[in-house]
C-alpha cells in the first residue's frame, strides 16, 4: 500500500507549539435529547426557541460556506452545492414543517419535536435499500443533529475521554469545549471555524496547547488515526507528514522546548527594565488547572481570575459554598499574592447553559445581555457570587473587577449590593476580608474609556481589556475568522483609549494594569511601558517571554518612542515604527 499524502492546510495559528500526534476526528455524536410537555402560553415560546435555533444553524452554514470557497475549485463546488441544501433544509423541508407541528399538535419540546419528525422520515426511507437515498437520509440527519444541537446548546461528545497522544479536530470549539480538554492527553487541536482572539484561542494559549483554528477544508482531509502537524506558531496543518516533514518539525519543536527551558530560568529574575523600573507582571487564570503553571512562572499576583469556569460545562449554577471553596484554594495557593477575581463575564462566546438559557439571543450578542449587565439584572447570581469572593477574601489578599462595564451607574449599583453584603456578613459573624476587598473595573468598552475620568473616581483600580477593547472600537468580532484582518491592537483608535485611560488612571492615582491578549505579547510591552503602564497581566506561558523583553527596555527609550507612536494616524506605520524599536532596543 502506498503511504498516504501528504496534506497542507493554513489556517490561524492561536496558540505557539507545535504538536505532533495522531488525529481524533470530533464526530457529532448521539445527543441526549430532553423530553417533556408544553403547555398554553408556553407553546408559542417553543416555536420561537425553534426559529432561534434555526437562526444559529442557518449562521453556522453561512460560515462554512465562506469558509468553503476558500476550498480547491472541485471541492469547493461540491462543498458549496452541499451546504446549499443544507440551507434550503432549514429554510423550509418536511423536518422543520414537522417539527413545528409536532411542537402545536403533540405539545412537546422542540428538540424531542425534532427528533420525533427525523425518527419518522428515517423509518419511512429505511426500507428502500438506495444508496442515494442513504446518502441524502445523512445529510437531514445532519442538518436535524444541528438543530438539536443548538437547541440544547450541547456540542459534541466530551472531549475528556479522547486517547493519549491525541490532536483534536472539529468543526468548531466554544471555550467551554476547550475548558475540558486535558492537556495531559491532548497534544493540540485545530478546527475550521473560530478567530484569532476568541476565548477558544485564550484558553488554549492558557493550557500551552498548540492551535490553529479557521482552517478550511480541514475535515474533510483527515480521517481519525492519521498522523497529524499542527504547527501553531505558522498556522499551518500538515496531515500524514512525508519522513522528512516530519523530522523537520521534530526539529522545531525541539528549538521550541529549548527556548521555553531557558525563559523559565527567568523565573527568579526581578521584572525591572534596565533602568531599574520595577514592572508588576501577573498571570491570567481560566482553570484551576493553571495553577502550577502560574507557582512556576513567580508572577507577583493573579491580574484577571476569570471567573467563568465555575459555570462551564454543567446544567447547574454553583452555589455560593461551591464557589468560595474554589476561590478559596486559589487564593490561598498564592500565599499572600493579590488574587484579582473577575465577577461572571458570561455572554458573547462564552454561554453558560444554567444562566443563559431564559434569556435567549441577547446573551449571545456581543452588545447584548452580558458581563455586570446579566449579574446587575440576576441579582442572587451577583450576591452569591460577591459574598463568596468577600469570603476568600478573608484567606488572603483579593480585589474585585467588573466586566463590561460601560456607565457610572453599574459600578455604583453593584457597590450597593456589595455593601448590603458586607453588613449582613458581619451581622451574622462569617469571616470575611478585612478591610473591604477594592473594586475595579475592565476598560473594554469605548464608553468606559472615554469617560474614564468619570469611573476612576467610583473605581479603586482599572483594568484595561484590550481584547473587548479592540472589538468594540474596531466593531470587528474576536471569535469571526473572516474578519480577523481587521482586529487591529495597533490601531491608533485603540492606542489612543488605552493612552487617555492611562492618564485618567495616573490624574486619579489609581491603579491600572493591561490584562488583555496585548499584554502576553513581548512586541506590545514596550509601548505599553512607554504610554505609562506599570503592571501587565498575562497567561503563565507568556510570562517568560514578557518578562525577558521588560529587562532589555530603556524606559526613556521606550516612552520617546510611544510618543512618537501616539502621533500617528496610520496602523502600518505604527507597526512599523514599534517593530523597528523591538528589533534595536
Ligand atoms: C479583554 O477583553 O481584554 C479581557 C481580558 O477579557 P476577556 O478576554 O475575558 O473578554
Ligand atoms: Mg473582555
Amino acid at each position: 500500500m502506498s503511504p498516504a499524502k501528504e496534506i497542507v492546510i493554513e489556517g490561524l495559528g492561536v496558540s505557539s507549539g507545535i504538536a505532533i500526534g495522531e488525529v481524533h476526528v470530533r464526530e457529532s455524536g448521539a445527543i441526549l435529547v430532553p423530553e417533556y410537555t408544553v403547555k398554553g402560553a408556553k407553546i408559542e415560546a417553543e416555536c420561537t426557541r425553534l426559529e432561534d435555533a434555526l437562526k444559529v444553524a442557518q449562521r453556522q452554514i453561512g460560515r462554512l460556506k465562506t469558509k468553503a470557497r476558500n476550498l480547491p475549485p472541485a471541492a469547493a463546488e461540491e462543498m458549496g452545492l452541499l451546504l446549499e441544501a443544507y440551507e434550503q433544509m432549514l429554510e423550509d423541508s418536511r423536518l422543520v414543517r414537522g417539527a413545528f407541528r409536532r411542537i402545536r399538535e403533540d405539545k412537546i419540546n422542540a428538540e424531542f419535536a425534532v427528533q420525533a419528525e427525523i425518527n419518522e422520515i428515517t423509518r419511512g426511507f429505511a426500507a428502500l435499500d438506495d444508496s442515494y437515498i442513504a446518502a441524502r437520509m445523512d445529510d437531514i440527519r445532519e442538518v436535524a443533529d444541528r438543530l438539536i444541537r443548538a437547541l440544547t446548546q450541547s456540542h459534541v461528545k466530551p472531549l475528556n475521554t479522547v486517547p493519549k497522544g491525541s490532536i483534536i479536530i472539529s468543526e468548531d470549539m466554544t471555550p467551554a469545549d476547550t475548558a475540558q480538554l486535558n492537556p495531559k492527553k491532548v497534544l493540540g487541536f485545530a478546527t475550521v471555524l473560530g478567530g484569532a482572539q476568541g476565548h477558544t484561542a485564550i484558553m488554549a494559549r492558557a493550557l500551552g496547547l498548540p492551535a490553529v483554528l479557521g482552517a478550511p477544508g480541514l475535515l474533510g482531509a483527515v480521517k481519525t488515526g492519521d498522523t497529524i502537524v499542527v504547527d501553531g506558531n505558522q498556522g499551518r496543518i500538515v496531515i500524514n507528514p512525508k519522513p522528512s516533514t516530519l523530522a523537520a518539525f521534530e526539529a522545531k519543536q525541539s528549538a521550541h522546548r529549548k527556548r521555553l527551558g531557558r525563559l523559565a530560568r527567568l523565573r527568579r529574575q526581578p521584572s525591572v527594565t534596565r533602568d531599574g523600573t520595577e514592572i508588576s507582571l501577573g498571570c491570567n487564570v481560566e482553570l484551576p488547572i493553571e495553577m502550577p503553571g502560574v507557582l512556576d512562572t513567580g508572577a507577583s499576583n493573579i491580574g484577571l481570575l476569570r471567573s467563568e469556569f465555575m459555570f462551564m460545562n454543567r446544567d447547574d449554577v454553583p452555589s455560593e459554598d461551591e464557589q468560595y471553596k474554589t476561590l478559596r484554594d486559589i487564593v490561598k495557593a498564592m500565599n499572600g499574592r493579590t488574587v484579582t477575581i473577575r465577577t461572571l463575564d458570561i455572554g458573547g462566546e462564552k454561554l453558560a447553559q444554567s444562566i443563559t438559557q431564559d434569556i435567549g439571543e441577547s446573551a449571545q450578542s456581543a452588545l447584548g445581555l452580558r458581563g455586570i449587565r446579566l449579574s446587575l439584572k440576576k441579582s442572587n447570581l451577583l450576591e452569591d457570587q460577591l459574598t463568596a469572593i468577600l469570603r476568600a477574601g478573608a484567606h488572603g489578599p483579593v480585589r474585585i473587577l467588573l466586566p463590561m462595564v460601560a456607565t457610572q451607574q453599574e459600578v455604583r449599583k453593584t457597590r450597593d449590593v456589595l455593601k448590603k453584603l458586607v453588613r449582613k456578613l458581619k451581622r451574622k459573624k462569617v469571616k470575611i476580608a478585612d478591610p473591604i476587598p477594592p473594586v475595579g473595573v475592565m476598560i473594554e468598552v469605548p464608553s468606559a474609556a472615554l469617560t474614564a475620568d468619570a469611573l476612576a473616581s467610583v473605581s479603586d483600580f482599572f483594568a484595561v481589556g484590550s481584547n473587548d477593547l479592540t472589538m468594540y472600537t474596531m466593531a470587528v468580532d474576536r471569535t469571526d475568522e473572516q474578519v480577523a484582518g481587521l482586529y487591529n491592537p495597533l490601531h491608533p483608535s485603540v492606542l489612543r483609549l488605552i493612552q487617555f485611560t492611562t492618564e485618567a488612571a495616573l490624574r486619579a492615582r489609581i491603579p491600572i494594569s493591561v490584562c488583555g491578549e496585548m499584554a502576553g505579547d513581548p512586541r506590545f510591552t514596550a509601548l505599553l511601558l512607554g504610554i505609562g503602564i506599570r503592571e501587565l497581566s498575562m497567561s503563565a506561558h507568556a510570562l517568560g517571554p514578557v518578562k525577558q523583553r521588560v529587562r532589555e527596555i530603556d524606559l526613556a527609550a521606550a516612552q520617546n518612542r510611544a510618543t512618537v507612536i501616539m502621533g500617528q494616524t496610520d496602523s502600518g506605520r505604527i507597526a512599523m515604527l514599534l517593530d523597528d524599536f523591538n528589533t534595536l532596543v
